[in-house]
């Protein structure tokens, strides 16, 4: 089954939601001590069940959301926001971040 793609409107629902996961996992990790992969496994994401509402599909890795997004962009930068230039950017042109 292809991953469906969230267009504009579908992300600005979901993007707010996805920061918000996306400090819950690291201060979850930094509390805990636990890798990426058990912090996914422990933690519920509100971007996920937007996610699951909107298009059916089940992902329960927010940081994959970031590449379901439809644009002519890249995806945003995790660190800054900033949208990355094309979606095969491998680091953001506004602060020098690699793309995870
Ligand atoms: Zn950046």
């Amino acid at each position: 089954m292809p991953i469906p793609m969230l267009t504009d409107e579908e992300w600005e629902v979901i993007r707010p939601l996805l920061w918000a996961d996306t400090k819950k996992i690291k201060s979850y990790r930094e509390e805990s001590g636990v890798g990426l992969r058990e912090a996914l496994d422990t933690l519920r994401f509100r971007a996920c069940e937007k996610y699951y509402e909107i298009t059916g599909f089940r992902e329960t890795n927010p940081n994959a959301l970031w590449h379901h997004y439809l644009s002519l962009y890249g995806p945003e930068c995790i660190n800054c926001g900033h949208l990355l230039r094309t979606p095969k950017a491998s680091y953001c042109a506004n602060c020098g971040a690699s793309k995870n």
